[in-house]
């Protein structure tokens, strides 16, 4: 089955991307999908179907915490909730790196 771009009509190959933003803020990695040369992405109705389930867990099973920002010196302070902390793997020792998305949404990912 060949499957044409949309855009530049270059014929497309099944792809996984590292990491995909099905839908904003629920970022999923591995992701199967059809590419073509110049870069653009498109799905197959299976693949997508596989996005949306995939997403679907995410918002089902995600926990969330919300924790109120206090000060330390200078800088401010968030807890990592333990549960949090276990489930990342991460401790005192551990390095993250902040990156601010928008005005209202920043990401932390562990080093
Ligand atoms: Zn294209």
């Amino acid at each position: 089955m060949t499957i044409i771009c949309g855009k530049c009509e270059k014929e497309m190959k099944e792809v996984e991307l590292k990491e995909y933003e099905f839908e904003e803020g629920i970022i999923l990695d591995n992701v199967r999908a059809m590419q073509c040369p110049s870069g653009h992405v498109t799905f197959t109705e299976e693949q997508a179907d596989i996005l949306e389930q995939r997403t679907e867990d995410i918002k089902t099973h995600a926990f969330r915490f919300i924790r109120s920002i206090s000060k330390s010196a200078r800088s401010l302070v968030i807890r990592i909730p333990s549960d949090l902390a276990k489930y990342l793997d991460i401790d005192e020792k551990s390095k993250v790196e902040m990156i601010p998305l928008s005005k209202k949404r920043f990401l932390i990912e562990v080093k």
